[in-house]
């Protein structure tokens, strides 16, 4: 994914955390300097075999506390910043 669409959807996923009052400081060190970035992870079901396509995808914004280091995920589906897939 191009940076600079990755940086709108980190700001506008900041955005929406701000709107739903999540507390911006860190809940391991009380800092609040987070790396924040926009990314897709794969998730491994232990059920399903290692084969099955698709594998699940997930898009989350990732902080990091650049303090302590605690990561932490949103998705950003549910924060509305990617449009939800129709159902199949
Ligand atoms: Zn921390």
């Amino acid at each position: 994914m191009e940076e600079s669409l990755k940086q709108q959807l980190v700001d506008r996923a900041m955005e929406q955390l701000a709107k739903k009052s999540v507390k911006a400081e860190c809940p391991r060190c009380g800092a609040n300097d987070w790396n924040a970035s926009a990314t897709s992870y794969l998730i491994a079901d232990i059920d399903r075999p290692v084969l099955a396509m698709p594998p699940p995808r997930v898009p989350v914004l990732s902080l990091m506390c650049k303090n302590c280091g605690h990561i932490e995920f949103h998705n950003l589906k549910l924060l509305g910043v990617i449009p939800l897939e129709p159902a199949k």
